[in-house]
């Protein structure tokens, strides 16, 4: 076992911290406070290759190894979590999927655009009455003479506003449940695809939310990724990769709070001495640095185990639990030790609460890491009641 990064992968996130600090971090608190989705920003981190950097060269991406592309989202997700979403949507959810289940002319037509950023995605999965259990899709596709006809309604879906790809998922065939799903590659211009931006968020409040509509809207038969009956694999093996990356985005929360309050907790002065002084407020801290490094080693672990192709559904789902359970309670105390100047964005802590609560909801809330967890150490699946007749 060697838990030492290779000169390659320190200087990636060497890099990547670089880049986050001076072209990231100064555009951080006007962007939250407007709620503004920063486009310029999203074209900037495309341009360092950070928005496909997993994607095979050939297709515009740069062949990182996830250990490496982890190490970038670490570094982003330290700086601004909304900027994190989207690396963590482009490359994990929509880059990922086109690559894994594309034909070649998708690959082509879509990759290079949008590992450049010059052009944006979403993954469309989740609908009004069904989040957690993704298999029970509503949105209907309908097969026409040329292509097919999508109708229903998508929710909470990031960057579905600015997207100009959407990958939507929807039901040929509401007998054959998840064995009808299919992913279809929506261009948002498409006639029948329209969205209304969601206000009114706690947190990642520069990160673009969408309510998504398609009211028949058509798209050619070539749409299609993969086949009938592979939307559900799709998406799961989407999410596989996608809890990855919000794994990795929580680390980096984890490490700017200890950052944060080690430099508060020297520099604030309370009964004539630094705070850092009281063992109370190094308990804080001592909790934080153990919940971040124990955090970076399973997400290292989950990274290590998908560079070697090998399945690592479990161990994602443990480093997605714990990194963003981590991220919340780490940010907790991060306020905790700034007092009231944690309560106020003077300082980073409070923002880092708020954008790390939605990781322990979205890509699979925390209970369903839980039952995927439980389900391998008992081989018993609590996850579908066994009266809901599914
Ligand atoms: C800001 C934001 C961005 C998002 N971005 C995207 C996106 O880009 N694309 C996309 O498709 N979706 C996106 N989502 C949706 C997100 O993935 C869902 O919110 C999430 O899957 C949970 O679904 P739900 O909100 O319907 O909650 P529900 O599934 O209704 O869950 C409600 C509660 O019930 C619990 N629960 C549900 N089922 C079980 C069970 N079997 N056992 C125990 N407890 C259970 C849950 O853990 C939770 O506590 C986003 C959400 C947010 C808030």
């Amino acid at each position: 076992m060697d838990f030492q990064l290779t000169d390659e992968q320190r200087l990636i996130s060497e890099s990547a911290r670089e880049f986050c600090d001076k072209e990231i971090a100064p555009r951080v608190r006007d962007n939250d406070r407007a709620g503004r989705f920063d486009r310029e920003l999203a074209s900037m981190i495309g341009e360092m290759g950070y928005l496909g950097a997993p994607v095979a060269e050939e297709y515009g991406g740069r062949s990182l190894d996830y250990l490496s592309y982890g190490l970038i989202v670490e570094q982003v997700g330290r700086v601004d979590s909304s900027a994190r979403t989207v690396v963590s949507v482009q490359t994990s959810l929509v880059c990922g999927s086109i690559e894994r289940w594309g034909t070649e002319e998708q690959k082509r037509v879509w990759l290079p655009r949008l590992c450049s950023g010059e052009a944006l995605g979403c993954f469309a999965l989740t609908e009004p009455d069904f989040g957690s259990d993704s298999a029970g899709l509503r949105t209907r596709a309908k097969k026409t003479d040329s292509g097919w006809s999508i109708t229903g309604n998508k929710m909470w879906i990031s960057m579905g506003n600015v997207a100009d790809v959407a990958l939507v998922f929807a039901q040929t065939d509401p007998e054959k449940k998840h064995k009808g799903l299919a992913c279809f590659l929506v261009p948002t211009a498409n006639e029948g695809y329209s969205s209304q931006e969601i206000h009114g968020k706690l947190g990642l409040r520069s990160s673009d939310t969408a309510e998504i509509s398609l009211d028949e809207a058509e798209v050619p038969d070539d749409a299609m990724l993969g086949e009938i009956g592979d939307g559900f694999k799709v998406a799961m093996s989407a999410l596989d990769n996608g809890r990855y990356s919000v794994a990795a985005g929580c680390v980096g929360i984890c490490d700017g709070c200890v950052d944060a309050s080690v430099a508060y907790a020297k520099e604030r002065k309370q009964f004539g001495v630094p705070i850092g002084t009281f063992q109370l407020v190094q308990e804080l801290i001592a909790e934080m640095v153990v919940k971040r490094d124990a955090a970076r080693m399973l997400v290292w672990r989950a990274g290590e185990l998908k560079d070697r192709g090998v399945r690592n559904t479990v161990e994602t789902s443990i480093a997605k639990y714990y990194a963003t359970e981590a991220a919340v309670e780490c940010a907790n105390a991060a306020i905790q030790v700034h007092g009231g100047s944690g309560y106020v964005d003077d300082y980073p802590v409070e923002r880092y609460l708020r954008d790390a609560r939605v990781t322990t909801l979205y890509e699979g809330t925390s209970q369903i890491h839980k039952l995927i967890i439980g389900r391998d150490a008992t081989g018993i699946n609590a996850m579908v009641p066994p009266t809901s007749g599914q």
